[in-house]
């Protein structure tokens, strides 16, 4: 029940609804809703929305934006997503306060973010490798197999920072739920600067285009500009399928301008995979100090 929060604050207008700081009243615990209107959804998409929110209940990772419950007020048409609060603000916050300080991000800084990123979608793009149609040696409580989850919006403004320096994944899935998968058609998210070449050519989408979205934003985290720019979105499409950008600013190492090069990999094959990233020596190096 919606009367079981408070509204402390307005956080954000995003693509999809209202963010609002709220504080729950049976514990005092600071947390966060996002306000969907679904009254101009079909039958089908709410259900799908109901579907896909069941499936972020289950997603726990500390890399994650952890989801807490969900809330239908049907009296308004509105459902109430509760997640975790993420003190931090997000990435796209940290590289305009960067760039108007005249700063820079340091290259270990860097590496830590791509790091926690990767272990977050390592949860949900591995989710499936088991469970190949024929083979249910890895079933869920349900009896089903674990369905893999791709972001689909992996943009800096989804990236969060939580209260001890810790980076979360936000908006998982909820991209396709409110229909911006052909999010090149859709005008109101601002100019889709992070998206992968496959999906301006309508291909299918797959856990390499959020690879492709991940190589976006560590290259705007060196560089403080996204690696495809353009007025427009014809000619971003353009400059995005031509595939050309420049070097990350010559004070980040060869390493990470390889890294960053490999996931914008026209081809979505051959960019790194979630295990690949996993194996670097920056990235595994970091994953063995955090234990
Ligand atoms: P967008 O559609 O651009 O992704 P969102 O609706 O996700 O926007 O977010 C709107 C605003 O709320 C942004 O400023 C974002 O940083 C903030 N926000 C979203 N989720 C959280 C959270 N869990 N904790 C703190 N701030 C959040
Ligand atoms: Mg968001």
């Amino acid at each position: 029940m919606v009367e079981q929060y408070e509204i402390i604050s307005d956080i954000g207008n995003g693509s999809f609804g209202k963010v609002q700081k709220i504080r729950r009243k049976t514990d005092d615990k600071i947390l966060v809703w996002k306000e969907l209107n679904y009254g101009k959804m079909s039958e089908k998409e709410k259900q799908q929305l109901v579907s896909e929110v069941n499936i972020l209940r289950d997603l726990k990772h500390p890399n994650i934006v952890q989801y807490y419950d969900r809330i239908i007020d049907k009296s308004n048409q509105r459902i109430y997503i509760i997640m975790e609060y993420c003190e931090g603000g997000d990435l796209a916050l940290i590289i305009r306060k960067t760039r108007k300080q005249s700063d820079h991000i340091a290259e270990d800084v860097i590496w830590k973010i791509l790091m926690q990123i990767t272990l977050g979608l390592y949860q949900c793009h591995r989710r499936q490798l088991n469970n190949q149609p024929g083979n249910d040696s890895n079933p869920n409580a349900s009896g089903e197999a674990p369905q893999k989850i791709l972001h689909r919006d992996l943009k800096p403004g989804n990236i969060f920072l939580d209260g001890n320096g810790n980076v979360k994944i936000g908006d998982f899935g909820l991209a396709r739920v409110m229909n911006h998968d052909s999010q090149f058609a859709y005008t109101h998210v601002g100019t889709p600067y992070y998206m992968s070449p496959e999906q301006i050519n309508e291909s299918k989408y797959n856990e390499q285009s959020d690879i492709w979205s991940l190589g976006c934003i560590i290259y705007e985290l060196a560089a403080q500009h996204p690696p495809f720019q353009a007025q427009n979105h014809l000619s971003l499409a353009v400059k995005i399928k031509t595939g050309k950008f420049e070097r990350i600013p010559a004070r980040y190492s060869e390493e990470l301008n390889r890294v960053v090069s490999w996931m914008l990999c026209q081809n979505s094959i051959e960019r790194p995979t979630v295990d690949d990233l996993m194996n670097l020596p920056q990235v595994s190096l970091r994953i063995r100090e955090k234990k």
